[in-house]
């Protein structure tokens, strides 16, 4: 399926994450020798520990709910952080990113689904979220969009309609807050069952594990 998925994303100028939590080092391995770069763990003590057996040029994002005291470990060497939902995160991360002299790519993730369970922003909670940071800016870290789920379901019109709002939150926010920042660009949404519609609804970074790799 890897060589399908592919194609259809960059046909579409798609970012591919390949999601491999839970799959062991061989797995990456393989689809790292078709070229792919970018894999998405959920994990941190996983995604440690495959970082530290496999190539160097392998991106790694962090897409999963992300505590405060793990932040370290992950700080060296991580490309971007998908679920970025408060500012006390956010100055964590910055903090990190200082000691390790590096600027940190990060997402900020919202709540779309119908779920409860689901972490995530709401627009009015990033909207106060990103007016705080305008009065103290973290300069190491660097926001380049937003991410979300939709929820799950069969239901391809609430799916699509989930990713549409999301999509708003990106414009609206892209236009109070970003319109000059060239690296505000990116909308991480569509998992293996759902990443058509998100690339129909304007996803520009898909992250799809079982489609690759196989159900876990
Ligand atoms: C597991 C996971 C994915 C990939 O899910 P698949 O259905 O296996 O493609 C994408 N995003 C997040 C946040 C995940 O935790």
């Amino acid at each position: 399926m890897y060589k399908e998925i592919l194609a259809y994303t960059s046909g579409h100028s798609v970012t591919l994450v390949a999601v491999s939590k839970t799959k062991p080092a061989e797995d990456i391995m393989k689809l790292y020798q078709s070229g792919q770069r970018i894999f998405g763990e959920n994990k941190v003590q996983e995604m440690v520990s495959k970082y530290e057996v496999l190539p160097n040029d392998i991106q790694w994002h962090q897409i999963g709910h992300l505590q405060k005291n793990k932040v370290k470990y992950i700080a060296p060497f991580v490309a971007m952080i998908h679920a970025v939902d408060s500012f006390e995160l956010l100055e964590v991360i910055n903090k990190e990113a200082v000691k390790n002299s590096r600027t940190i790519d990060v997402l900020l993730q919202f709540h779309i689904a119908t779920e409860e369970t689901k972490f995530g922003l709401n627009k009015d909670e990033a909207v106060q979220l990103l007016t705080v940071l305008e009065k103290e800016p973290l300069p190491n870290v660097r926001i380049c969009g937003v991410m979300g789920m939709a929820s799950f379901t069969e239901d391809t019109n609430l799916i699509r309609s989930e990713f549409r709002s999301l999509n708003e939150i990106f414009t609206s926010l892209k236009n109070q807050f970003f319109v000059e920042n060239p690296f505000f660009k990116e909308i991480s949404m569509g998992m293996s069952g759902d990443y058509k519609i998100a690339i129909e609804e304007g996803s520009t970074m898909v992250r799809i594990g079982s489609a690759i790799f196989g159900g876990r």
